[in-house]
């Protein structure tokens, strides 16, 4: 039986008790609206815990003025079924004033990681990301936390926040869900028209482009970059940035090596996709 809790308070204990009884905790945070992405990390986080929690959070601290926050998906009755559905022990479902009661003033904030490729165009989101993420760490308590390497550079900060402030979480970055036909599964999908949806498909052409030069020995930055840019440049309305860069420090690299992060942001009408492929580690996309 899937429990919901609503509030923080009720949230602690639940974990404390689960743990209590001997179970390891499995963390899986999203903002709902649950497709085959976040399905993937449930069934990691059964992997290597069990008891495992959901928390559907819709965090008005990661949007700017004039994002999507008013018209993002909001699907709880279905939401709550596929957790049921897939024997998700725990879901915590908070109100925002609940999670920012007034008098709210603490950021949790990094100060590397979070500047380059979404940082650049969305300055704000990840102190959103890092404040709740860090209430949600502390209210679960020690757990295995598992995240989407579809958002590659907050998977790669949230690792960084836990080993930072010595969290006792296990951070885990699960590999990018995709349609059949190549794009990566995402609540934003949804806002796109039929024509939008056959024009997404230039992100995951040119990294796929870029993957198969790699696999001939292709090792040049620039060019790799060049390969997926101009795919996603034809087809999309803006380009907010596409970066090869070094999937570690996700600063520049120097010359070739051989691992490198190709991540792409772009934007068809008033929708913004983002995607990601690690060249030298993960699958043809
Ligand atoms: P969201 O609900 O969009 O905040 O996403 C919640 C979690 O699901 C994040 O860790 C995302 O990275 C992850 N996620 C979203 N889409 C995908 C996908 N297509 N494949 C794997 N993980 C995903």
């Amino acid at each position: 039986m899937t429990h919901v809790i609503r509030e923080p308070a009720d949230f602690r204990p639940a974990c404390d008790k689960a743990r209590a009884a001997g179970h390891r905790v499995g963390l899986v945070p999203t903002m709902g609206a649950l497709h085959a992405g976040h399905l993937s990390l449930i069934e990691e986080a059964k992997r290597r815990a069990d008891f495992v929690v959901v928390t559907i959070f819709v965090n008005p601290l990661q949007f700017a003025e004039g994002e999507d926050l008013d018209r993002y998906p909001r699907t709880m009755q279905s939401d709550l079924a596929r957790c049921r559905q897939l024997g998700v022990d725990l879901v915590f479902a908070p109100d925002p004033e609940a999670m920012y009661p007034a008098g709210f003033e603490t950021l949790v904030s990094l100060k590397e990681t979070t500047r380059p490729l979404e940082g650049v165009f969305r300055p704000t989101h990840f102190d959103g990301v890092t404040t709740v993420v860090t209430k949600l760490f502390n209210l679960t308590g020690p757990c295995v936390a598992v995240f989407g390497r579809k958002d590659y550079q907050q998977w790669k900060i949230l690792s960084r926040l836990a080993r930072d402030l010595d969290m006792p979480i296990n951070v885990v970055g699960s590999p990018i869900i995709r349609e059949d036909d190549g794009i990566a599964l995402s609540s934003r999908n949804r806002y796109l028209s039929p024509a939008e949806r056959q024009r997404a498909l230039a992100i995951v052409t040119g990294l796929r482009a870029a993957f198969d030069a790699w696999e001939t020995g292709e090792r040049n930055p620039g060019v790799l970059r060049e390969t997926v840019a101009a795919s996603v440049n034809e087809r999309f309305d803006r380009v907010d940035y596409v970066a090869a860069v070094d999937p570690d420090t996700l600063g520049p690299v120097d010359g070739p090596s051989d691992r490198l992060l190709l991540a792409v942001a772009a934007h068809l009408g008033t929708t913004r996709l983002i995607d990601n492929v690690v060249l030298g580690e993960d699958p043809r996309p």
